[in-house]
């Protein structure tokens, strides 16, 4: 006999693999609901990895990462954000799956209260809870998606501990602005909180892209390559921050992780040999085929970024109504009750061939009663 840890009753199985395990009973359909790059890992990164293999670079590195990857985050951060990062402030991690796990198990305890905007990644509240934490919704509907900088001040209380900002952020595409970001810096400079930062999407950016760590030096930032190189399951990210918060993750990484994959460490030597524009572009131009296509009949969010869509369902619709009757129709899309506390809205992802995105986008206009 056993009984489990009462942790674990308090998360549940994310709703989008309930959706997945929709897909697996259809035939053929058109799915646009998987959240990952439809390209494959770059030919140069490849060879790295097996390179990486023939050359014995198969055993544990040290928990923070290699000395070389180090130096090449840190590099990159210093471009990206216009800081003088030191090494100190920089480890690497499985995923940025694996960075958020590091800095909330390192940072949230019994008690303290997280702010989430919603709709949000569900990866987070389940962590923050799996921690004893609490999460607290900040609405951001009203602010077209954005951080109002006044109902984050009244999010704030003693107990308030991190803010999560995720830019551009999925399940909307929303970027948030130079002048947002500093809105939000200066709210959480006056009350003393800090901010993890998840920016995997930062390398898919159709307008400017501004790091919060260039805005606010109380920042973790959490970065990946899953995304940016098409290397979901190679499972490598980076964290980058205050050197106490760093030091405390690759304590604990040492007892759990150990070190990110030696392999893909290795590989993520080559990223920078790679043309990421080419992506990016081939992307955009499928943000702007999926908007002018379904704008005509929905309300969508401002999608400057990633490569998802947020778009209202139709009246007479809540988001899981709406998706039930594109499901019928073989059209996989997410609720928004996945990834928010409100169930208005759903999320298309457009990494598919772009005959599918028009065949998907004009069924989903079929159904709004066009
Ligand atoms: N953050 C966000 C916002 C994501 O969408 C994802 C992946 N869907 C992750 C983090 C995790 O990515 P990974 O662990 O592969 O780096």
């Amino acid at each position: 006999m056993f009984t489990l840890a009462d942790r674990v009753s308090r998360i549940d199985a994310s709703g989008i693999r309930k959706v997945f395990d929709l897909a697996k009973s259809l035939k053929d359909p058109i799915n646009l609901s998987i959240g990952q790059p439809d390209f494959d890992v770059p030919a140069v990164v490849k060879a790295a990895a097996h390179a990486a293999i023939d050359a014995g670079r198969n055993t544990y590195t040290p928990t923070q990462g290699t000395a070389e990857l180090r130096a090449q985050c840190v590099a990159e951060e210093k471009a990206f954000t216009g800081r003088n990062w030191q090494e100190s402030e920089v480890m690497i991690t499985s995923g940025v799956s694996g960075g958020l796990f590091l800095a909330l198990l390192s940072l949230v305890q019994e008690g303290d209260e997280v702010i989430i905007p919603d709709p949000y990644f569900v990866m987070y509240k389940h962590l923050v809870r799996l921690f004893g934490g609490t999460p607290v919704y900040l609405d951001t509907y009203a602010a077209n998606f954005g951080i109002d900088p006044a109902a984050l001040e009244k999010a704030i209380t003693p107990k308030t501990k991190l803010l999560l900002v995720n830019s551009p952020a999925n399940p909307t595409g929303r970027i948030l602005s130079r002048s947002e970001l500093e809105g939000v810096a200066t709210v959480c400079r006056k009350h003393g909180i800090l901010v993890v930062s998840d920016e995997i999407y930062r390398h898919f950016a159709y307008t400017e892209m501004v790091s919060m760590a260039e805005v606010y030096e109380n920042t973790v930032v959490l970065v990946g390559h899953s995304k940016a190189y098409g290397m979901t399951g190679w499972r490598l990210g980076y964290a980058c921050g205050p050197a106490e918060i760093i030091q405390a993750m690759a304590k604990v990484q040492q007892y759990s992780f150990v070190c990110a994959p030696s392999v893909t460490q290795a590989a993520a030597l080559a990223c920078p040999q790679v043309e990421l524009s080419p992506y990016i572009a081939t992307y955009r131009a499928k943000r702007d085929l999926m908007v002018g296509i379904l704008s005509q009949r929905f309300e969508i969010a401002p999608s400057d970024g990633a490569f998802y869509l947020w778009a209202k369902a139709p009246a007479g619709f809540t988001a899981t109504t709406f998706v039930e009757k594109a499901i019928a129709n073989n059209i996989l899309i997410i609720p928004g009750n996945v990834f928010s506390e409100r169930d208005t809205h759903f999320r298309i992802c457009y990494t598919v061939p772009d005959a599918k995105l028009r065949q998907g986008a004009e069924l989903l206009c079929n159904l709004a009663g066009r």
